[in-house]
């Protein structure tokens, strides 16, 4: 019996369910001890995300916190300092990561829409003296989660690497949902990793995958990241069992997250027409649908639960929906229409 899914869940992206066919796969995939390093089908993860992202090589991770937090911790010393948007996920939900595990300070950089300007990561890089903690890592969050999945353009990745590398800094891409990003801008997912020294992106979100991560970046990078994914406890022993669940998402569900973007998109146009609702249709660029409520953001979400759509408040006037594979046409037209109801009733 397939899980019944009673409501419209709109709150992430990671409530995605594996399907019959990567359920299929993970049941049948070769296992072993990926602590000892023979698990094959870990293995053939990390080699397959490290070639799609042109990196040398990868390393699975529970969690996509747990690639971030890695990252800034291979490529930073204690005491040093990290730029990172100041809205980012490694500040914003990561519960203070950086400071407690790689021990470093973080400086942030304000955005237009999730989007530094290379200017203003430049002016904040520090250099290491008797009195500053020097900048080792500048991180970037494309797609941008809290500004509502907008992108930032490659010519912009473009500079902000050549700043780094002007300053010997590198760059990390929080990618959780990279392949959003190349998707909607229709490149392949290399155009936008080959800015960066190292990428985390997440299997468990629109690419459907239950559990997981890959963190990929140079051989000498992932050596060292696998030291500190044991010293977290992130060390798995039977992980191809998921991580099979993860390479059947590369092969079949990276292309599909178009269909996301285009429900995101038809909602967001018919919620603006709706009494009390605005959406900046200019931020409306992947699976995230940021939706201004003239009235308290809560309530709307209490009126929508109740009409069998879930979704968070974001902000005290800010919904945020959550476009994935679980959501069909059907769903759509059932938000729309207990949005519009709300609407009509509440006005
Ligand atoms: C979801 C997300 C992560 C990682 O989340 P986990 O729940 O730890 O897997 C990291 N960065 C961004 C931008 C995200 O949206």
């Amino acid at each position: 019996m397939p899980n019944p899914i009673p409501f419209v869940d709109l709150r992430s992206d990671t409530v995605t369910k594996p399907t019959p066919e990567m359920r299929e796969a993970m049941f049948s995939a070769p296992l072993g001890d990926d602590v000892l390093g023979d698990d094959p089908t870990v293995i053939k993860l990390e080699e397959t995300a490290a070639a799609r992202v042109g990196k040398e090589a990868g390393l699975y991770v529970p969690s996509g916190t747990m690639g971030n937090q890695i990252a800034i911790a291979c490529h930073a010393d204690r005491g040093d300092s990290i730029l990172a948007e100041e809205n980012a996920h490694i500040l914003y939900y990561e519960v203070g990561g950086p400071a407690i595990l790689a021990g470093v300070v973080t400086r942030t950089v304000p955005s237009v829409n999730g989007v530094m300007s290379p200017e203003a990561i430049e002016s904040r890089i520090m250099k290491r003296s008797l009195h500053t903690p020097g900048t080792s890592l500048i991180a970037i969050e494309n797609t941008h989660n809290r500004a509502g999945g907008t992108i930032t353009p490659l010519s912009t990745m473009k500079e902000i690497k050549a700043i780094g590398d002007s300053h010997r800094i590198p760059i990390h891409l929080d990618g959780a949902r990279v392949f959003n990003a190349s998707v909607a801008l229709g490149v392949d997912v290399k155009e936008v990793t080959q800015h960066v020294d190292s990428v985390s992106f997440c299997l468990s979100k629109g690419l459907r995958a239950p559990i997981g991560s890959v963190l990929c970046g140079s051989s000498d990078l992932i050596e060292k990241a696998r030291v500190w994914r044991k010293r977290l406890g992130g060390g798995m022993r039977q992980s191809g069992l998921i991580a099979a669940a993860g390479l059947y998402a590369l092969d079949h569900y990276v292309d599909r997250l178009a269909e996301d973007h285009q429900r995101a998109r038809d909602l967001a146009t018919r919620l603006n027409c709706l009494k009390g609702l605005s959406v900046d249709m200019a931020t409306v660029q992947t699976n995230i649908v940021m939706v201004r409520t003239e009235s308290a953001a809560q309530e709307w979400a209490n009126h929508l639960e109740a009409k069998g759509v879930k979704c968070f408040a974001f902000a005290a006037n800010q919904l945020r929906l959550v476009f994935h594979a679980d959501v069909d046409d059907e769903g759509v037209k059932i938000v729309a229409q207990a949005f519009q109801d709300i609407s009509s009733s509440t006005q």
